[in-house]
């Protein structure tokens, strides 16, 4: 089971600034990385790559097949996978109705951030929806 989901302070600030910028709709980016196995399930995150929120919308998101298609070779050609999705929130940064549906369908990490309390969620789906703990390395 994953238990933990780590990602730099540069892309962690990088996806508030986006979040921020995208007010009052919500924003979204897929998280490309690796998954380690040590003492425990580590996702690592290396990179964030913002992609457009085809809903426009400040209640749900989602992205075009284009988009992730491109995202998946760019994880290719860097040996690394699409380990994540993070979507920004008006709300509190847990998986909304609409949300826990997708992440049963894509069970990747799925971060959150709120634009309201300005706090980040980790989640994922692994028999249930579970919240993962957040490392930020500096
Ligand atoms: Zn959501």
């Amino acid at each position: 089971m994953v238990s933990r989901l780590t990602l730099s302070s540069n892309n962690l600030k990088h996806l508030v600034s986006l979040s921020k910028e995208a007010l009052p709709m919500e924003c979204c980016a897929l998280l490309l990385g690796e998954t380690k196995v040590r003492n425990l399930i580590e996702v690592i995150v290396t990179d964030a790559i913002s992609v457009r929120n085809e809903d426009r919308s400040s209640a749900s998101f989602s992205i075009e097949p284009e988009e992730l298609l491109n995202a998946y070779r760019l994880a290719e050609a860097k040996k690394l996978q699409v380990v994540g999705i993070f979507h920004s929130h008006p709300s509190y940064p847990v998986p909304s109705s609409t949300d826990q549906r997708y992440m049963k369908i894509n069970p990747v990490a799925w971060l959150i951030y709120s634009t309201t309390t300005e706090e980040f969620g980790a989640f994922i789906f692994e028999d249930s929806i579970r919240q993962v703990e957040l490392q930020v390395m500096v």
